[in-house]
């Protein structure tokens, strides 16, 4: 068999400078920031680790993140006191939600030091930022109890497959799905709010699982989303034809137990929300719902409101994007408060991302694929 060789472009290298403005072109934040199409900054996601314990094929190939990869020196990574410093500043900007992500976060030592920190913010209201955490689970056993007690409100847990065989395949390092399934169980202990639980569908590999998936978390308490599988990255290889959009999930659900739509709870949502139907065919809320994230085959680009942060304190506009702007060397220099702030405020006005609305209209050989950075490094 053909060896399979992955063009890696490391764009971990590759920074934009921010234009720092003078002390007197610092100007407040209003909460009212909006990018190029109207955009608002709502939803911040936080990169606290370039590592992962798994090593899933559409994620972290073991053929590129093996033994000789080189992950960032601790001292590249933002401190936890400056995470919170920029998080600070970004939710004077309008941000009610942060999600914590890696690589895997729970790896990062002493997490639940840095999630009470940002436990501690307040939205331009004056609200306690909408809190979670997305993981593979495996450390979540451990975790947590500490993460709630530190003010985790949330936990999004991603689980490919319930049959060990397949998991422990996908994962690629041989990791038992029932230690997953003792996270989540420990997670709802804990009174982790709001479960969710994220199934990357791919067709050929798990597709044959949507309805065992589905009926084990149907009525559990716990929201299962199914995601297309997506060409985020250029180490994975992605091909359309493995993409099962989500219209065919919901019609291979609909075919066993009843679904009905539901409306979104907030914009900006990315799922699609569907409840388990009673026997009187309306939403039973005791069985819960199920979500769909069309992420291929409807591009939700236009309420797109979320920034991400990278480990070493890039931004990036979009997890599609080729480069991020370094906010670290704004940090560690003496920049105040007031010009980070119009900085972050600058760089989300010049934003035009929609990377997911124009896929299908980029050349083929563009090589847009091959210079985008990794999901490992800022997070799905
Ligand atoms: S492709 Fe980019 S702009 Fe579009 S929804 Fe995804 S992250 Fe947002």
């Amino acid at each position: 068999m053909a060896e399979r060789v992955i063009p890696l472009v490391d764009q971990r290298s590759a920074a934009l400078r921010p234009a720092v403005p003078s002390a007197a072109q610092a100007a407040p934040a209003t909460g009212q920031l909006h990018d190029r199409l109207s955009r608002p900054l709502r939803d911040l996601r936080i990169s606290v680790t370039d590592r992962c314990n798994f090593r899933c094929g559409y994620c972290m190939p073991k053929e590129v993140f093996d033994k000789h990869y080189r992950y960032l020196p601790h001292g590249d990574l933002l401190s936890f006191e400056e995470i919170t410093r920029l998080a600070r500043l970004f939710m004077q900007h309008g941000i009610h939600k942060i999600r914590l992500t890696g690589g895997e976060p729970l790896l990062r030592k002493d997490l639940e030091v840095l999630v009470a920190q940002l436990a501690g913010l307040r939205t331009t209201e004056g609200r306690v930022p909408d809190l979670t955490l997305t993981t593979n689970g495996s450390l979540l056993a451990r975790k947590a109890r500490a993460l709630k007690a530190a003010g985790l409100q949330r936990v999004t847990i991603s689980l490919d497959s319930l049959q060990d065989e397949v998991f422990r395949r996908m994962n690629d390092v041989d990791f038992p799905v029932a230690e997953v399934l003792a996270g989540i169980e420990a997670a709802q202990a804990a009174g982790l709010a709001h479960i969710k639980v994220n199934m990357v569908v791919k067709r050929g590999t798990n597709d044959q699982e949507i309805p065992a998936m589905a009926r084990h978390f149907r009525g559990s308490g716990i929201t299962l989303r199914f995601i297309e599988y997506m060409d985020v990255g250029a180490t994975n290889g992605w091909r359309m034809d493995q993409v099962v959009p989500s219209s065919e999930v919901i019609a291979r659900l609909q075919s066993e137990l009843p679904l009905v739509p539901l409306a979104a709870t907030a914009q900006g949502e990315t799922a699609k929300r569907w409840g388990w139907a009673g026997a009187d065919g309306r939403h039973d809320a005791a069985l819960g719902e199920v979500g769909v994230i069309s992420s291929v085959t409807q591009a939700f680009c236009g309420d797109c409101n979320r920034a991400r942060l990278s480990m070493e304190g890039r931004m990036y506009l979009c997890l599609f994007a080729t480069q991020g702007w370094d906010l670290r060397s704004l940090l560690r220099s003496d920049a105040s408060d007031a010009q980070i702030s119009t900085a972050i405020a600058h760089i989300w006005q010049g934003r035009g991302d929609r990377y997911s609305e124009l896929r299908a209209s980029l050349p083929a050989d563009s090589g847009a694929g091959q210079r985008r950075i990794e999901m490992s490094y800022i997070g799905g």
